[in-house]
């Protein structure tokens, strides 16, 4: 159903939706409330507590008053409650409040209290008389993600609307619902929008979780048993040549690296094609395990291709290609293939890997395309399999005749998760750190700690060093608080001297341009890099020493630990400095974990642990395993309940009716997405 089809929502709107990932009704129903407010009982002014959300009742005592700061029109209300405390609420462009506000009436202020010259004010309080706000009171109102334009309101009236006028498919069994007491879709998806209470809460998301692991879990398997046990028809010999490339590396590998090596060449060896998954913590060192594998691939005469998430990524691969070949004097052509290149070179590079000339290939999604035709493609590489879909996986391989397949993932789950997350795959864990690491120092801050890292920053750049700096939002945006990496770059170059290079770097802008940003922070003509995490994945500047990341604390603390593994990758000692911006001080103890361990799955267990009870949606962490309602670590109770579900279904202990067997296991996965 079109979006302009749900009422209110007309030209317009339709395009503010659309900026925030709404296209159709039907996304409407997927459009999750990030969380719920809950209205309390209003409080006295006295018990009002600073930097949280309150309701008080109070009188209106004073007309309003209206000024203007620049071009903004201030509005002040004098508010009194019943046993006189005062507290004075404002509003910034809706003069036309006054109106309402007249001297005498009672009403209900819900809005976020801040102090303000020793005293409290209510900025931009909720207006309610007091029947509206008793008939709110104990119920859970959604809160949804915004983007600027859009209202809350207006996405609880559309969301409404989409609820009444379409029906959720039912995506699991009957004989499934009921064996594990799980609620249809339809009223599940009606109560994740808008439940009673926290109980129907929790039966609608526990409905709405194993659903998506469910289906997950079906379409995987669909992929399962076109691979099991396909003949190896690439069969490859590691030989001399890639013994005398260990030997002559700048490090030596770790046991589990050599361990990792061993089980790859057993598989691309044997009978049987490889499907294997490299699983080990940023900075474990997977590259190099699957650059071994590549150019054994293409020393027996086939093609081998390794697919990275973005071209900064993708280029560094083609480098570090580039480079280890002329070391060891290995006649290989490389080619890459990224998306910003001109259409040009990329023919000619589609012709390169068509005729064969190119021995090995570098590149991104464009490695999908279906210009591109391999040659004998013998191995495919994804690295941070997380970043793309199960289907990207697949297609590079049917792009050659059963490929071995081998796919490089940081994601810290257990091993039995691993195994239904990625059923298809054999599993390798490299699971030790190269020992030439220094350690990197930890340290969480606040904001008045600032200057002090300036300066730390400038004094590591005269010893020739490199920062990173993380923002998390682009620009300056009224939607969403913290720091925005161009405002941010612009006012720290002003601030350190101008020998040091300070540049932004962030998703919106062009591919070509971000390549350009990271070629020079590469070759240090950049000195310090504000960026948003799109520097997370896999980057590798070993001469970066410094990882400051402002506003902490609206990270996840897995996606903190793969920021920090940008940093500690060469032979200088690190420095991580987690800047907390937050008002609210003892929300943030979570951050000092990064600072007592360096195991990145330790990390995501604590991640889980420090979840408040009402942060029903968690930290979101860095797009791994990206259900929209699930997470792996979180439910993997769930999870695996799931994957009991689908065996029984499979081995007839539960029955299907024909409708659901055609839905379940003749559906087409290109839909999937973790
Ligand atoms: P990740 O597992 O996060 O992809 P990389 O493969 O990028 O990590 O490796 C991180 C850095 O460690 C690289 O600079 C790489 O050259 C280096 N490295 C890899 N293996 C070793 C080792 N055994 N000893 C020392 N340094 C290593
Ligand atoms: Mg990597």
């Amino acid at each position: 159903m079109l979006l302009r089809d749900i009422s209110g929502i007309g030209e317009k709107t339709e395009k503010v939706f659309n900026r925030a990932g709404v296209y159709q009704a039907e996304d409407l129903l997927d459009y999750y409330p990030r969380y719920y407010d809950t209205f309390e009982e209003p409080v006295l002014v006295r018990d009002l507590e600073s930097n949280l959300t309150q309701a008080v009742k109070g009188t209106i005592v004073r007309e309003c008053t209206i000024r203007r700061v620049k071009n903004l029109v201030i509005l002040d209300a004098y508010i009194r409650d019943s046993e006189g405390g005062a507290i004075k609420a404002t509003w910034f462009n809706a003069p036309y409040l006054k109106n309402k506000l007249q001297v005498g009436s009672i009403f209900v202020f819900r809005g976020y209290v801040r102090p303000h010259k020793m005293a409290l004010v209510m900025d931009q309080p909720k207006i309610f008389t007091e029947s509206e706000y008793d008939a709110l009171k104990g119920e859970m109102q959604p809160v949804y993600p915004l983007v600027r334009g859009l209202t809350n309101n207006q996405v609880i009236k559309a969301t409404k609307d989409a609820l009444t006028k379409l029906d959720r498919k039912e995506d699991i069994p009957l004989s499934v619902r009921q064996k594990y007491n799980l609620e249809d879709a339809k009223s599940a998806y009606y109560k994740i929008h808008f439940p009673a209470n926290t109980k129907e809460f929790g039966i609608a998301r526990k409905r709405v979780v194993f659903g998506e692991f469910f289906n997950f879990i079906s379409k995987l398997h669909s992929l399962k048993s076109d691979n099991e046990k396909a003949i190896n028809t690439h069969v490859i010999t590691a030989g001399e040549e890639i013994d005398q490339l260990i030997e002559n590396l700048p490090f030596k590998l770790t046991n589990a690296q050599l361990q990792t090596w061993e089980e790859i060449k057993n598989d691309i060896s044997s009978e049987h094609v490889m499907n294997r998954l490299i699983q080990g913590d940023v900075g474990s060192g997977k590259t190099i395990v699957a650059t071994l594998a590549l150019i054994a691939t293409a020393l027996n005469g086939y093609q081998g291709a390794i697919m990275a998430p973005t071209e900064v990524l993708a280029k560094q691969h083609y480098e570090s290609f580039l480079e280890l070949l002329d070391d060891n004097n290995i006649e290989l052509n490389v080619a890459l293939l990224v998306g910003s290149m001109t259409a040009k070179e990329k023919r000619e590079t589609y012709a390169l890997i068509e005729n064969g000339e190119a021995d090995l290939i570098v590149g991104t999604h464009a490695l999908i395309q279906e210009k591109v035709v391999y040659n004998n493609l013998g191995l495919v590489v994804t690295d941070e399999q997380h970043r793309f879909g199960v289907k990207q996986r697949e297609t590079i391989s049917e792009k050659g005749d059963n490929p071995h397949v081998m796919v490089m993932s940081a994601t810290p789950i257990p091993r039995t998760l691993a195994i239904i997350m990625y059923g298809d795959l054999d599993i390798s864990i490299i699971n030790e750190m190269p020992s030439n690491r220094l350690s990197r120092a930890n340290c969480v801050v606040d904001t008045s700690y600032r200057s002090n890292a300036y300066r730390f920053i400038e004094k590591q750049v005269n010893e020739g060093r490199q920062a990173y700096i993380i923002c998390p939002t682009v620009e300056y945006s009224e939607a969403v608080e913290g720091e925005n990496v161009v405002e941010y770059s612009q006012k720290l170059q002003k601030i350190l001297p101008s020998s040091i290079k300070v540049e932004c770097l962030h998703g919106r802008m062009k591919p070509a341009e971000k390549n350009e940003i990271m070629d020079r922070f590469a070759r240090n003509e950049i000195q310090v890099l504000v960026s948003t995490t799109v520097v997370e994945v896999g980057v590798n500047v070993p001469n970066a020493t410094v990882m400051m990341v402002e506003n902490a604390e609206r990270f996840g603390l897995a996606q903190l630990h793969q920021l920090r593994g940008r940093v500690g990758r060469g032979e200088h000692q690190s420095y991580c400095i987690f800047v907390d911006g937050s008002k609210d001080k003892n929300k943030n103890n979570r951050l000092e974990v990064l600072c007592k361990t360096n195991d990145g799955f330790k990390i995501a267990n604590e991640d889980l642990a420090s979840r408040g009870p009402g942060d029903f949606f968690g930290v979101r962490q860095s797009g791994e395993f990206e259900f929209r309602m699930g997470d792996i670590l979180n439910d993997s109770d769930m999870l695996k309940l799931a994957s009991d579900a689908f065996n029984e279904l499979l081995d007839g202990k539960l029955p299907l009716t024909e409708e659901e067997r055609r839905d379940l296991f003749d559906q087409n996965v290109s839909n999937i997405n973790i």
